[in-house]
């Protein structure tokens, strides 16, 4: 006898189960332990609101100073003290409003920014939250991630790769209060796109589009700069195979910006080196070396010794882990392909292809294997169908 048994399982074990995301928390100048700086309005103007209640409005281009003091904030203008605080939420009055921030101790680049932010005291630094619209945010990151100048169709790419990784990782910060930070343990982003509106518009046009794999899982968009014309197995690099960072052979990348490298490191170097990784003397002293450029190797093997090659460009600051080892005198010379970890989507592949007229679909597909782009509601869709009912025959 069979029995069918449905568990519905509570809509709010489900993390992320509002369909729009539409705006996102971003922790700016994100552990550069700023103890002062200064706040402008450049467009529209904003209203601080101290402690939730307080509220004083900021007109364009007035200069807001905001410093730590002792646990909290102290917030004056040119003229007068305004408070001291525990946190200031500063809102712009419309959603053309953007700003600018000027870290005065440490004194660093100013960065202008969308939308709004609320300023806290973390343990004498000042903590940045810049509560910004999703897509605008994203342009920022594409503008850091891809530059100022390229062509249209990789922008698009590109910014499907940063939608992806934004909402596959819009959790890890959330034990600090916030989503995702601006440096590159999450996703680059310098501030606000003001350079190129086409970035925006690629952003737009591809609105709430996310690449999945083959069971509706949000993908892992790994990129580099160059693939040296064969991406790696994500195996090769971390730890685990993933069905959709699979090597291809990539002509797309041979023959453009930093397809080629060549690095020489004396010979004793590379015999300490091999040392300190326990490598027998026989190893050491050998002159012939076993490394062939034409495939991307996970190891370095030398006799009976080995060593991950991802360990050899950690450590002597190779462009990649996807090269050949020469003798020559008194020196050993790395001969390398490719810029990067090798790993999914070559960018300057990926602009070759653009330039060629493949649009950013067949540019993903070629990268990541096995992959769809979807809607975010139907990924949200098809991932509450499956994990609502549990089926138990
Ligand atoms: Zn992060």
């Amino acid at each position: 006898m069979k029995y069918i048994l449905i568990i519905l399982i509570a809509f709010v074990c489900i993390p992320l189960m509002s369909a729009e995301v539409d705006s996102v928390d971003v922790c700016v100048f994100h552990n550069k332990n700023i103890s002062s700086v200064v706040f402008t309005p450049v467009n529209s103007c904003y209203l601080v609101s101290a402690n939730g209640d307080k509220e004083y409005k900021l007109e364009e281009n007035t200069l807001l100073y905001i410093s730590c003091f002792n646990h909290q904030i102290l917030v004056s203008t040119l003229n007068n003290v305004v408070g001291v605080f525990d946190t200031i939420r500063i809102n712009s009055v419309d959603s053309t409003g953007y700003f600018r921030l000027k870290p005065i101790k440490p004194s660093l680049e100013s960065r202008s920014y969308d939308d709004n932010i609320v300023v806290t005291n973390n343990f004498g630094s000042l903590k940045f939250i810049n509560r910004v619209d999703v897509n605008k945010y994203l342009a920022g990151v594409v503008l850091a991630e891809a530059g100022p100048n390229i062509i249209q169709e990789f922008y698009k790419t590109q910014a499907l790769i940063s939608r992806t990784y934004l909402l596959g990782h819009i959790d890890r910060h959330s034990s600090e209060g916030f989503n995702v930070c601006d440096d590159v343990h999450c996703q680059a982003y310098h501030g606000r796109n003001n350079i190129n509106h086409r970035i925006f518009e690629s952003v737009v046009s591809t609105d709430h589009l996310i690449i999945v794999d083959s069971v509706n899982d949000i993908i892992t968009a790994a990129f580099h700069s160059n693939s040296g014309g064969l991406t790696s197995n994500s195996e090769v690099e971390w730890s685990s195979p993933l069905p959709y960072l699979r090597s291809v052979v990539d002509p797309y990348s041979i023959n453009q910006r930093n397809y080629k490298w060549t690095k020489k490191v004396p010979i004793n170097e590379w015999r300490n080196f091999l040392m300190e990784n326990e490598f027998s003397g026989k190893s050491i002293r050998r002159k012939k070396l076993m490394l062939s450029v034409k495939n991307r190797s996970k190891f370095l093997i030398i006799g009976e010794d080995s060593i991950r090659t991802r360990e050899i460009r950690k450590y002597f600051n190779l462009r990649s882990s996807f090269f050949s080892i020469d003798v020559e005198g008194r020196y050993v010379v790395f001969n390398g392909l490719g810029y990067g970890h090798g790993v999914g989507l070559s960018q300057i592949g990926a602009m070759k292809m653009a330039h060629l007229g493949f649009n950013y679909e067949q540019i993903i597909k070629f990268y990541y294997s096995n992959v769809q782009l979807v809607s975010y509601d139907k990924y949200l869709e098809e991932k509450r169908n499956r994990e609502t009912a549990i089926i138990i025959e």
